[in-house]
C-alpha cells in the first residue's frame, strides 16, 4: 500500500496559515517539475516526443510556465485557455487545439496564434475554412466506435460525442489532401483516470495501424501521432502510479512494428495529459470549523464542494490528511462536509480519521487537477487563493482568494438604483 505524503511539514503549513488563511489550494513545485521530467525521460526515445499540458486541469498561468519551462505545449480548448496560452507566452505549434462544437471566434484566435488545430468533426473542415483559412497543418480526431473484435478496456467510445468515424477520417484526410494540405497528425482521446497502462498501448497499436493504412490509401504521411490524456493518478492509497516505462515501451514496440515496419517514416509522439501532471501535486488545505453530533458524525470545514467538486459530482474518493493526528488511531467515522446548502457537499462518507476537534488543520490529497478549476459560486461561495510551494521552501500566491466584491463584479447596482420594482 502506497503511502500518501505531504511536501510540507506540519510546522512548515501552520505556518503559512498564518499569513494565507484557509482554505487555500497549495502546489508543490518539484513534485511537479520532477513528475514532468519522469514523463519527458520515459519517452526520450522518440524525437520531438512532447507533452501538451491540458489547461483544463489546472488553468493558472503560474504553473503554466513552469510546465512551459519543463519543455511542456498547451492544450487548450477554449478561446479564454487560448488568450491565457497566449499571456503565458505559449506560440505556435506550442498549443494544440483540441475543441469540440467550436465557435468561430476559437477557430480565428487558434489559426492567428499558429496553434495547431485538431477537428473534432469532418463538417469543420469546410467551417474552419470559411471562418479562419485552412492552416499549413490539421489534426483530426478519431473516435474508434464500436471497434471490430472489440477492446474490453476502450469501453464504449460510440457513445461519445466526440471525433470522427473512420470512414469519415479517411474522407476528411482525402479532402484536406485535395485543398492542398500537407503537414497532417491523428488523434484520439477515449479514456479517463486509467491506471492500466495496456490501455494506452492498446490505444497506441490501434492508432499506429490505422495511420500506417490511412497514409498508405490516402497518400499523406502523418507529421505526429496525438494519443490525447486519460493517464489516471493513484487517488486512493492502495493504488499505484501508472508505470511510464511500461507504457513508453509498449508504445515503443507499437511504433516499430505498425509504422516503421510498414514503411511509414517516424513520427512525432504528442500526450495531452491534464490530471497526471498537476493531479497529485496540489493540496486543499483547510480547518475543522464544527463537529456536529446528529445520526451520523460531521467533521465541517470552513471549504466546501465550490474548492473541490469531484467528490460531490462523481463520488469520487480523495484522502484526507490530519497532520498533527498522523500518530492517532484511525478509529472515528465521519462525514466530512462544506457549508454549502446541498447535501452533496461531502468530501468523504463514513471516513476514518483521527478523532477530529475544531480548529484542526485537514489536508484533502489529489486536488490539484479539476479542483481549483471546477470551483463555482453557488450559494454565495467563493473560490479560494492558490499558493505555489516553491522548490525552496518559499510560498508564492499565484492567484488570490475571491472577494465578495468578485462575486458582484457582473452586477451593475448603478442602473438597479434607476431600476423602478
Ligand atoms: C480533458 C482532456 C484532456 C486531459 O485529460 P486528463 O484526463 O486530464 O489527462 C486531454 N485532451 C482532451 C481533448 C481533453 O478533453
Amino acid at each position: 500500500m502506497a503511502q500518501k505524503t505531504l511536501p510540507f511539514t506540519l510546522e512548515q503549513i501552520e505556518k503559512i496559515t498564518q499569513e494565507h488563511p484557509t482554505p487555500f489550494h497549495i502546489y508543490d513545485e518539484k513534485g511537479i517539475r520532477e513528475n514532468a521530467r519522469r514523463l519527458r525521460s520515459a519517452f526520450a526515445w522518440n524525437p520531438g516526443f512532447k507533452e501538451y499540458f491540458a489547461v483544463k486541469a489546472c488553468p493558472n498561468p503560474y504553473l503554466m510556465k513552469l510546465l512551459m519551462h519543463e519543455g511542456f505545449g498547451m492544450d487548450c480548448s477554449s478561446l479564454p485557455e487560448l488568450l491565457l496560452a497566449e499571456r503565458v507566452g505559449a506560440t505556435g505549434e506550442n498549443i494544440m487545439f483540441t475543441s469540440n462544437d467550436t465557435p468561430a471566434d476559437e477557430y480565428v484566435t487558434a489559426k492567428k496564434l499558429g496553434a495547431v488545430i485538431n477537428l473534432d468533426d469532418i463538417s469543420h473542415i469546410p467551417f474552419l475554412e470559411s471562418c479562419a483559412g485552412l492552416p499549413e497543418m490539421i489534426c483530426l480526431r478519431y473516435n474508434p466506435g464500436p471497434l471490430k473484435g472489440g477492446n474490453a478496456i476502450i469501453g464504449h467510445p460510440e457513445q461519445a460525442k466526440y471525433g470522427f468515424t473512420r470512414d469519415q477520417l479517411f474522407e476528411g484526410y482525402r479532402q484536406l489532401k485535395d485543398k492542398g494540405i500537407r503537414r497532417f497528425g491523428l488523434h484520439t482521446m477515449v479514456a479517463s483516470n486509467e491506471l492500466n497502462p495496456q490501455y494506452f498501448i492498446d490505444t497506441a497499436e490501434i492508432l499506429f495501424g490505422l495511420a500506417a493504412e490511412i497514409a498508405q490509401k490516402v497518400g499523406i504521411s502523418f507529421e505526429f501521432i496525438n494519443m490525447g490524456g486519460g493517464i489516471g493518478i493513484p487517488y486512493r492509497p492502495e493504488q499505484e502510479p501508472v508505470d511510464l516505462a511500461a507504457v513508453s515501451n509498449g508504445v515503443r514496440s507499437a511504433y516499430e512494428q505498425r509504422l516503421l515496419g510498414k514503411g511509414h517514416p517516424g513520427l512525432k509522439i504528442y500526450l495531452e495529459c491534464g490530471r497526471m501532471v498537476t493531479g497529485p501535486y496540489g493540496y486543499l488545505v483547510s480547518r475543522v470549523r464544527h463537529i456536529k453530533k446528529t445520526y451520523k458524525n460531521y467533521v465541517g470545514l470552513d471549504s466546501c464542494m465550490a474548492n473541490l467538486m469531484r467528490p460531490a459530482l462523481y463520488g469520487a474518493y480523495h484522502h484526507i490528511s490530519v497532520p498533527a493526528k498522523v500518530d492517532q488511531p484511525c478509529a472515528s467515522v465521519y462525514d466530512v462536509t462544506g457549508s454549502l446548502c446541498e447535501n452533496n457537499d461531502k468530501f468523504a462518507i463514513d471516513r476514518s480519521l483521527p478523532e477530529m476537534a475544531p480548529g484542526d488543520l485537514v489536508v484533502i490529497h489529489d486536488a490539484g487537477a479539476h479542483g481549483h478549476a471546477m470551483g463555482f459560486q453557488y450559494n454565495g461561495k467563493l473560490r479560494s487563493a492558490e499558493l505555489l510551494l516553491r522548490e525552496d521552501g518559499s510560498v508564492v500566491q499565484i492567484r488570490r482568494g475571491e472577494t465578495p466584491e468578485d462575486y458582484f463584479a457582473t452586477l451593475d447596482f448603478g442602473a438597479l438604483a434607476a431600476f423602478k420594482a
